[in-house]
């Protein structure tokens, strides 16, 4: 009998990928619209604390497909777990986050069943019992809206960032059911522990960030944004102008050729607002932009704005913070 759907949970040693758990937004979010049930599928060799942090949520069960050879990440062996589920669980949909572990097997897997993967959407819609995707297309110049006409099971997967993990229901504590997997020969073993993004830190987990853009007009007045971003327990982020003057590095760079983030909190300095950086931010919790500029794209999204100069202001904020936070 069929699942419904079917969110994959990735994780290293034990402890889940946060955009994971936006797939568990995602799957309620089109559950309830679908009224079909939402499942969830961790692999591991032994990953049962996991299983039964996922059963918090909201979902009709976890399923904790093991094998020894899933202790950790190869592509063959995470396509033949997932193929052995996927054709046991039977699920109209297989929503899975477009993280750089999935981009790896989810093509692969979705081969197997002569399926295409949907991939990296921004929002999915249900029309008439159909569901429609949402892709970004030419660089975030269009959107472009997919169905599958074939039959299920449908494999897409969500841009990180598109829905938001805060926003998954807990429930009353799922079942999680063990099955034993088979995993045929692994061919290829990753050499390191995969990394999602090489960085110092990974912007897609933390809760504040203060992005810089050109309006920061030089290196040296970085320090005006870090100290603010200091105050707030945040990071430090920019577009992409920023990162190509190697004022700040590559993995800071927030866009679509940078990091896609939602944040709690996200604060935009001197930021004009173009649709690449938008489409990296836009769904923070809450934005606030600085700019001297009214006219700039940024205030069409932000929640809070302080029309005027950078200069001025940013000090003023930082002190203020600073005395609410008593430090
Ligand atoms: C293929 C492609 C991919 C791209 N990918 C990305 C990406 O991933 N991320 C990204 O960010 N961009 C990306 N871009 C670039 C994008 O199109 C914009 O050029 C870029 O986002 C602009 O950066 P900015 O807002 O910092 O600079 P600008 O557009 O120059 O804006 C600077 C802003 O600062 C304001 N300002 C100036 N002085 C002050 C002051 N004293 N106080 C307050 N405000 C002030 C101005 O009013 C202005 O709005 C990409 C472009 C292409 C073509």
């Amino acid at each position: 009998m069929s699942v419904g759907i079917l969110v994959f949970i990735e994780h290293r040693d034990g402890v889940a990928n946060k955009a994971s758990l936006e797939g568990i937004t995602a799957a309620q979010s089109l559950g309830s619209q679908l009224q079909q049930q939402v499942t969830a599928v961790v692999l591991g060799s032994d990953v049962n604390d996991l299983a039964q942090q996922i059963a918090a949520y909201d979902i009709q069960k976890v399923v904790h497909a093991k094998n020894a050879k899933l202790e950790n990440y190869t592509p063959d062996g995470y396509a033949d777990a997932m193929e052995r589920v996927v054709r046991q669980l039977d699920p109209a949909l297989v929503l899975m986050t477009h993280t750089y572990l999935v981009r790896d097997f989810a093509p692969k897997l979705a081969a197997r069943f002569k399926k295409s993967l949907i991939s990296d959407c921004i929002r999915a819609n249900v029309d008439g019992g159909k569901v429609g995707f949402t892709r970004r297309i030419f660089l975030g110049k269009l959107d472009a809206d997919v169905s599958s006409d074939g039959e299920a099971p449908v494999f897409a997967t969500f841009q990180s960032g598109a829905y938001r993990a805060d926003q998954a229901a807990k429930g009353s504590g799922a079942p999680v059911e063990a099955m034993d997997v088979e995993v045929g020969e692994v061919r290829m073993v990753p050499e390191a522990p995969f990394q999602e993004v090489k960085q110092a830190v990974d912007l897609t987990k933390t809760d504040v960030i203060v992005a810089v853009g050109r309006g920061i007009k030089s290196k040296d007045n970085l320090v005006l944004a870090e100290k603010l971003a200091e105050a707030l327990g945040g990071d430090l982020a920019a577009s992409r102008p920023i990162c190509d003057a190697e004022w700040l590095p590559i993995d800071r760079q927030i866009g679509s050729s940078g990091q896609t983030v939602a944040p709690k909190l996200y604060i935009a300095l001197g930021i004009s607002g173009a649709i690449q950086h938008l489409v990296g931010m836009k769904n923070s919790g809450t934005i606030v932009a600085i700019n001297k500029d009214p006219e700039a794209p940024i205030f069409d999204i932000a929640d809070y704005g302080i029309v005027g100069d950078l200069f001025e202001a940013v000090p003023v904020l930082t002190e203020e913070i600073k005395k609410i936070k008593g430090s």
